[in-house]
């Protein structure tokens, strides 16, 4: 009997592992969201490292297999992950993920996305040709997001529907609060110039009242030039930026370089929670150290 009680016991425990939802997603702060909202009920895998370029995520053959094995995919859906993402897809054969399946969470449904043109060109290199897809950057997406994501884990197991909808609703009624807070710390600096590498803090810099629109890369993933350094600098100087902000996968030393020469300040900052030591924790920490490090250097009185 006893036997029988522990081996029903372990066919319960392992029924119960097997129940958690098999989720992957693409980049770590949906993840870190999807984390908020899943909780225990979900086994969650981060395809993108923290500290690597969402635009060129190196797609290691066990992503595959992850892959395959999902219940659910959650990913931007504005092309920021496509052109590593689609070959995974392709391999891993997962009907359960494929576009329109109810295992594919597009994220940016609903999002209102930022500088869309009117007609797509990649000829030019530019990777950003559907429109600027680094729109998580904003509080108000990541609740679209938490939203979007309650949905679908519902969805798919609908046992737990309501604990989805709980954390969703804690995670918003958190931001929410924390928004107050952030717009409060950056509204001194309404309309201050900030130079970035590479074009992804548009979403940040609508919300918060910033000017984020002088870019060290010519177009985004062409490397910066002599010639172009050279106008972003005469433009820094015209119009008193102070601030240059760096994602930890681009050249820190070609920031520095333009700082010497301006007088700026370089910040090191990231989309992603663990971009930036401080950070690893969740979303809200991410932007906490985002707001406050910008609210300190654009403080700092030169
Ligand atoms: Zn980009």
């Amino acid at each position: 009997m006893k036997k029988l009680l522990a081996g029903i016991f372990g066919l319960l425990c392992a029924t119960g592992v097997q129940a958690r939802l098999n989720v992957v997603a693409t980049t770590p702060d949906l993840a870190s969201i999807a984390r908020e909202i899943g909780g225990d009920k979900i086994e969650l895998t981060t395809l993108a490292r923290p500290t690597e370029d969402p635009h060129f995520v190196d797609a290691r053959p066990s992503f595959i297999v992850k892959l395959n094995k999902a219940d659910a995919l959650i990913h931007g859906g504005a092309e920021l992950e496509t052109g590593w993402l689609r070959p995974l897809l392709e391999g891993a054969r997962n009907a359960k993920i494929v576009s329109a399946a109810k295992g594919d969470v597009r994220c940016c449904e609903g999002v209102k996305m930022l500088e869309v043109p009117a007609s797509l060109d990649r000829s030019k290199g530019d990777i950003h040709a559907a429109g600027n897809p680094h729109y998580l950057v904003d509080p108000e997406n990541a609740k679209i997001v938490a939203h979007h994501i309650a949905d679908a884990f519902g969805e798919l197991d609908p046992t737990n529907r309501e604990v989805y909808n709980a954390s969703a609703k804690r995670f918003i009624e958190s931001l929410d609060a924390k928004l107050v807070a952030w717009c409060e710390k950056l509204a001194p600096f309404k309309g201050q110039n900030i130079v970035a590498y590479h074009n992804s803090w548009l979403y940040f810099a609508e919300r918060f009242g910033l000017k984020i629109d002088l870019f060290l890369e010519p177009k985004p993933g062409i490397p910066p030039s002599p010639a172009h350094l050279a106008d972003v600098i005469a433009k820094m100087k015209s119009t008193g930026a102070r601030v240059i902000i760096v994602d930890p996968y681009l050249n820190r030393k070609t920031a520095e370089t333009v700082a010497r020469e301006t007088g700026a300040t370089v910040v090191d900052v990231a989309q992603f929670p663990g971009g930036v030591k401080g950070t690893e924790d969740s979303y809200v920490a991410l932007m906490d150290y985002l707001v406050n490090s910008l609210a300190k250097a654009l403080g700092e009185k030169k």
